[in-house]
């Protein structure tokens, strides 16, 4: 007869008179009443005892969802199958593309310093070229447009989309794309070549409502920005067929309370193609360090379920919200050796935030990508399954090692918060699911009487 024992990633608490169980591994959440509960709690704490009918198809419930586990099943090396699978990809190929690091906008918080370069033709050819060329072999190839602010440099991004389409279309490769701007630029000329240029996600940084967002997001040399934005983010969804775009809200201790103002606000938008998540404003900068400890002194203890009220009030409200660490056996894209930050110059970044004279270790030519291996070894050194304390932690199925950034350039381990709330994190997972599993329900209902 198979053993079986508890698996490590079993996060569970009450709600209500329901008892929540969520497993970090399976990403399994199912609900029972209390009376239930006892029974399963007797289970898991004898699971290879002999159990009448009754509990005998509880623990098949249990084994299901991988509550219970095999007594020689693995978690931790069937994580790092996982996790080396994402890394190690080579069907796909995914390119973040920078072509300038200038900015139209001054944000007060902003680690990126608005000057530099922007892309050459001359590079503009060598970058499309090459990633025509690698859409030979690939299965997929995604291009996320990043800055600076991309549409200030629209007709590069236009150049390199076409070309690269027509190359997939050739090598019958799949092709995707998106883009990560302040909206100010997203006019109702350039939405319009959307479709066509198949950029299907649109990535857009709220900073609040009006009042906050034109004070943090100030036009460079001064002016509001969030009308014009909040006008470009209507028009884009008469303008475009499928792109969706997703709402990053930035959130600190100025605008804490006046977040609610701006989910009411995006009321009018269609929900249906639009996402939100919420973020603490991020500090990347050295220069901005007072603004930094402003942030983390208000974030202080319960920072998570500071940030989770929003959510909770997001999801109610019928908007699809997402918890950027749910999303692939990685931390973040950067972790995998297949996505590419090319500079303006044509240089490889590590990541987004790495983007400083310095830190490039590779460059794309007219014979590919030419690495500096002793950098590039660095950055991908870092592994959770050969550090003892990951190899530990109980967020490991949704962490995986945490921010690279973090432990190369500075050598402290880059947990994400969700680490010290979680089981914050797992209850707002389960209740985000269920208002989802709601919506849903809803509509079909809606359908039915259609
Ligand atoms: S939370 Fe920290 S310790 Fe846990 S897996 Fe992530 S980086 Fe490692
Ligand atoms: S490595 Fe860290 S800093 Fe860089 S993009 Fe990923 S999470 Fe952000």
């Amino acid at each position: 007869m198979l053993r079986y024992k508890n698996s490590n990633y079993n996060v569970i608490f009450e709600d209500g008179d329901k008892v929540v169980f969520v497993n970090l591994l399976t990403e399994a959440i199912a609900t029972v009443n209390k009376e239930k509960y006892n029974k399963i709690k007797e289970i898991m704490e004898s699971p290879n005892k002999e159990w009448s009918r009754e509990y005998a198809d509880l623990k098949n419930d249990l084994i299901y969802g991988g509550y219970l586990i095999e007594e020689n099943f693995d978690e931790i090396q069937h994580l790092k199958a996982m996790n080396y699978r994402s890394r190690y990809d080579a069907s796909f190929i995914s390119f973040t593309i920078m072509p300038t690091m200038r900015c139209n906008l001054d944000c007060i918080y902003c680690y990126e310093t608005h000057e530099g370069p922007t892309m050459d033709e001359k590079t503009t050819e060598t970058v499309a070229n090459y990633i025509s060329t690698v859409a030979k072999s690939k299965r997929r190839i995604h291009i996320g447009w990043f800055g600076g602010e991309p549409l200030l440099k629209f007709d590069t991004m236009k150049y390199i989309n076409e070309k690269v389409i027509k190359a997939c279309e050739e090598y019958k490769t799949n092709f995707s794309s998106s883009i990560s701007t302040n909206g100010y630029l997203l006019s109702a000329e350039k939405a319009k070549l959307f479709d066509e240029l198949m950029i299907r996600n649109v990535q857009i940084t709220l900073d609040g409502p009006k009042e906050y967002h034109d004070k943090y997001r100030p036009l460079k040399g001064g002016g509001p920005t969030y009308d014009i934005m909040f006008e470009n983010i209507k028009n884009f969804f008469e303008l475009t067929k499928e792109s969706r775009i997703t709402l990053r809200v930035n959130v600190g201790p100025d605008n804490y309370d006046a977040i609610y103002k701006l989910v009411d606000a995006l009321e009018i938008l269609p929900k249906d193609r639009l996402r939100i998540y919420f973020r603490w404003i991020f500090q990347g900068g050295e220069t901005e360090k007072e603004i930094h400890r402003e942030v983390m002194n208000f974030r202080g203890e319960n920072s998570y379920e500071k940030l989770a009220k929003f959510y909770y009030y997001a999801s109610q409200k019928g908007f699809e919200t997402f918890l950027p660490i749910l999303s692939n056996p990685i931390y973040c894209e950067y972790d995998c050796e297949s996505s590419i930050l090319i500079g303006p110059k044509g240089e490889v970044f590590p990541c987004t935030v790495a983007v400083n004279e310095g830190n490039e270790f590779g460059k794309v030519t007219n014979n590919g990508i030419e690495y500096d291996k002793t950098k590039y070894l660095l950055w991908y050194k870092h592994d959770a399954f050969q550090d003892e304390e990951c190899k530990k932690c109980e967020l490991l199925p949704q962490c995986f090692g945490g921010c690279r950034n973090a432990i190369v350039n500075s050598g402290v381990r880059g947990c994400p918060e969700e680490k010290t709330a979680l089981e914050s994190f797992a209850r707002l997972w389960y209740f985000t699911k269920d208002m989802e599993r709601k919506l849903k329900a809803v509509k079909k209902d809606e359908n039915i009487k259609v």
